[in-house]
């Protein structure tokens, strides 16, 4: 007997149609042998409609009661899957977070799971009955409902699959895997058959919104290995797992990119120490984030400085970075809101050289301008114009072969 957890997302229990379609996958494990416990979201739209009722009555409604009412998204498919599953002559047993002791911080909105109590699953599961829990919600200390964060749903099946020492967490989603690219850049993009951790956590951030990025933090802090799989279609899907010593690995798996980002610049600042800190110590202040940070060598005691900033935050660095500019007695500041970035991302990296040649070239041979580079071991990300970013996606996609079953080169080598 095999104990599995799957998740099933907004889209995928969106109708009763849909609901009773999970209800005979899940009856169709069942009565093949396995133990099942399944966490769902609210109906797709569930949760945006009710976030747009409490901001209807309060620009700011407090966390607290923000937490008690989107947690009834939850609620209602708990309960409408249990009695689809029920009607299938299957016992099941519905629960919220709480109910099921998801122990979290009070960190409204954004709560950390701190602690799980299996006993009444388990207790469940022995008795032959499906357990269905809400995700995305659990209970602090005081017994307060909380929230997780948008797309929570997938932390809570990652954390119980820890919990109950379940083999494998399984999110059933609206696409069927992770893909080597958005497949709507590039229509030759190849679903993985598998991924590591560290490879999906820079795909994630990067703009592959299939999963909640402290889902596959969790997952990968407590090895539990998780399946990306689709609702709608038979299919492997995207095993994510962590890297095994000398496993085969494609040298890249997949590219990233996003239009997210703004680029300053600030040209013509005395080149000495304290200068970094004070250009970016206000951004920090101002509490935006910083991407990319790039500075010149100096040349007749002054330098130029690079960061790049989420679009939404342009206008305010712009400002703070025109007040340092005065102050430092800079010569000017530029910016540019119109860039794309890119990244190629693959642990085969880390032991084979020339993948930033391979890529420089592409995009040089496309016409290509790069303007800034930065890198990780598992990752080269570079900044273009923004015009360029599907022509730029396309060509490095062809160039690392990513249509193709990946050429397996072991790591070990
Ligand atoms: N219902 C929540 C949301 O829409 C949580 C989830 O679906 O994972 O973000
Ligand atoms: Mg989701």
């Amino acid at each position: 007997m095999t104990l599995i957890v799957q998740k099933f997302g907004g889209t995928s229990v969106g109708t009763l149609e849909r609901i009773e379609a999970i209800a005979d996958k899940l009856v169709a494990f069942q009565r093949r042998g396995d133990s099942l416990v399944a966490v769902v979201s609210a109906m797709s739209g569930e949760t945006n409609r009710l976030l747009a009722l409490a901001h209807e009555i309060h620009s700011q409604p407090n966390p607290r009661e923000l937490d008690v009412l989107l947690s009834t998204g939850e609620q209602v498919t708990i309960a409408l899957l249990s009695i689809a599953i029920e009607k299938r002559g299957i016992p099941a047993r519905s629960y919220t977070g709480s109910q099921v002791y998801i122990r979290t911080d009070s960190a409204h909105n954004k709560a950390r799971i701190q602690e799980i109590d299996a006993k009444r699953i388990h207790d469940d599961l022995r008795q032959g009955r499906i357990v269905v829990v809400a995700g995305f919600q659990g209970a602090d200390e005081k017994g307060n409902i909380t929230t997780l964060g948008r797309g929570g749903s997938d932390t809570t099946a990652v954390a119980l699959t820890a919990a109950l020492e379940a083999g494998e967490c399984q999110i059933y989603t609206d696409v069927d895997g992770v893909y080597t690219t958005d497949p709507r850049v590039v229509p030759e993009a190849r679903r993985l058959a598998r991924l590591t951790y560290e490879e999906m956590l820079e795909l994630a951030s990067l703009g592959a919104k299939v999963l909640q990025i402290r889902a596959v933090e969790f997952a990968s802090k407590h090895h539990v290995p998780l399946r990306v799989l689709s609702s709608f279609e038979k299919g492997e899907g995207t095993l994510i797992t962590s890297e095994v010593e000398g496993m085969e690995e494609p040298l890249i798996s997949g590219i990233a990119f996003n239009i997210d980002e703004a680029k300053l610049t600030i040209l013509g600042v005395p080149d000495k120490p304290g200068v970094a800190y004070h250009i970016l110590g206000p951004v920090a202040d101002a509490n935006i984030g910083v991407d990319m940070i790039i500075q010149n060598v100096g040349r007749d005691g002054t330098t130029d400085f690079t960061f790049t900033v989420h679009r939404n935050d342009y206008l305010k660095a712009l400002e703070i970075l025109r007040e340092s500019a005065s102050t430092l007695g800079a010569r000017e500041v530029r910016g540019d809101d119109k860039i794309a970035k890119i990244s190629v991302v693959g642990v085969g990296m880390r032991s084979h050289a020339g993948i930033a040649s391979t890529m420089f070239h592409t995009l040089a041979q496309e016409g290509i301008n790069i303007q800034t580079i930065s890198t990780s071991e598992i990752k080269i990300s570079v900044v273009i114009e923004e015009k360029y970013l599907e022509l730029g996606v396309r060509a490095l996609h062809s160039a690392f072969e990513l249509e193709k079953a990946p050429s397996r080169i072991s790591s070990s080598l």
